[in-house]
């Protein structure tokens, strides 16, 4: 029993086979899509100010 091991693009949900050139992914697409993804993530959340009455500095 040797079943190929399958998972899903993360973008499209494709079935990628473990091994894929483009693994996880289906496509150099759907790897450049989940680039994308998180450079809009890291530009849209601003880090969170520190509020001083949020440390516990007991
Ligand atoms: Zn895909």
């Amino acid at each position: 029993m040797s079943e190929p091991i399958i998972t899903q693009c993360p973008i499209c949900r494709k079935q990628v086979a473990l091994g894929d050139r483009h693994f996880p992914f289906c496509s150099d697409r759907c790897r450049e899509v989940d680039l994308g993804n998180w450079a809009m993530e890291r530009y849209t959340i601003p880090g969170d100010p520190i509020d001083i009455n949020d440390l516990d500095l007991e």
